[in-house]
């Protein structure tokens, strides 16, 4: 789209500002902090006096706030709930709620419900786009949500996707619609923990038109994480043009840190952790065809099938390449200098390949947010 460009084509052009229409960031990284606020029928109205609690597919969530007396509806929150992958895969979930009866007694309703069935399905993102991220090393072997499963001493594992992420260049502010998991939220201000150093957001959007492509489950060390693509398009005034282009990923400092106590040992930037392969290579003549196929087993994200390779949702995280016992995952995540010794990157949580292609994407998204 003439006029619009990625933050990384502006610096690679640098075209005249008065050519500039706007620019696009974008995120794509594993992230914590999802809730679903839902409403659905369970009764038809007058049965039941109200709902008191609700599981699903055995997950416990929070019934209220409204308290909906007779109506046979329930809402509720369900915090990081894993069922969210089925709602938005079109499966059905099993919904078991506990009522009390006109009567004063309880009782226990099962229903089988798919994302048709809910009259409300809102995703809320009280902590996303957070602009400093870091990269973690251990002394010891320690689970952690910044590993797939340990993160080892030797190891370097990190999160960030450097000067495509909108929060290096922007201060986003509440109302703006942005582009987030796969549509438009709209930001409702700042997340929890924000500060000025590390600024974040918290955002609503409709569970109905979420897709896969850009949010789902994604599991680590440290328990169950989701994958998330965000986005912005914005006019730029020419002080901003000429920070865009200074501030490239060699940069943008990345601390490198203790995952224990989260002390920082030393600072990089982003352009000594992007330099390596972005995106890996399935080789089908190598692969041994092995039952079970360790990779779709140890995949955080089931991104990967050994009849189809990478699936679009791929988050090119790097697990992959370590747990194939026959190299058939072609792959380079690169090393590292940590205080005069080489540490390995054995684990990313963002993709630049990812969030570029988001960043492309939203050049056409319907919205152009105002200097
Ligand atoms: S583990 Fe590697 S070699 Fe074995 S089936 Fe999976 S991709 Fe193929
Ligand atoms: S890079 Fe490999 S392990 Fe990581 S999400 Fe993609 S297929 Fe899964």
């Amino acid at each position: 789209m003439e006029g619009i460009y990625t933050v990384e084509e502006l610096q690679q052009t640098i075209p005249p500002y008065k050519k500039v229409d706007g620019v696009t960031c974008a995120t794509f990284a594993v992230i914590s902090t999802a809730s679903l606020v839902y409403e659905f029928r369970f009764a038809e109205s007058g049965k039941y006096r109200k709902a008191l609690k609700v599981k699903i597919n055995g997950e416990e969530t929070s019934v209220g706030p409204a308290p909906n007396e007779t109506l046979g509806l329930v809402d509720g929150i369900a915090s990081r709930p894993e069922f969210i992958e089925n709602l938005i895969a079109g499966e059905k979930i099993k919904a078991e709620i506990t009522a009390e009866k006109m009567n004063g007694k309880r009782e226990t309703v099962e229903k089988e419900l798919t994302l048709k069935n809910f009259d409300y399905a809102k995703l809320l993102f009280t902590r996303v786009c957070v602009k400093n991220y870091m990269a973690f090393t251990s002394k010891k072997p320690v689970k952690t949500i910044f590993a797939a499963d340990k993160l080892n001493p030797g190891d370097v594992t990190f999160s960030g996707c450097g000067t495509l992420n909108p929060h290096v260049h922007f201060k986003i502010e509440p109302g703006e619609k942005i582009f987030i998991a796969g549509t438009t939220g709209i930001v409702i201000g700042e997340g929890t923990r924000s500060n000025t150093n590390k600024p974040n957001i918290a955002v609503i959007c409709d569970l109905k038109k979420v897709k896969k492509r850009y949010f789902g489950i994604f599991k680590t060390g440290g328990g169950t994480e989701y994958y998330l693509g965000l986005g912005i398009k914005r006019k730029i005034s020419h002080q901003q043009y000429k920070n865009i282009i200074s501030k490239t990923n060699g940069k943008i400092t990345l601390p490198i840190a203790d995952v224990v106590g989260r002390k920082v040992i030393c600072n990089k930037t982003y352009s000594d952790v992007w330099k390596f392969d972005e995106s890996f290579i399935y080789s089908v003549s190598s692969c041994k065809n092995c039952s079970p196929c360790l990779v779709e087993e140890h995949c955080p994200a089931k991104a990967f099938l050994k009849s189809e390779g990478f699936l679009p949702f791929c988050m090119y995280c790097g697990v992959c390449v370590k747990v194939c016992p026959h190299n058939a995952i072609k792959g380079n995540l690169g090393k590292i200098e940590v205080n005069g010794k080489i540490f390995k990157i054995t684990f990313r949580q963002s993709s630049i390949k990812r969030a570029r292609e988001i960043a492309e994407n939203v050049k056409t998204f319907d919205r152009i947010n105002a200097v």
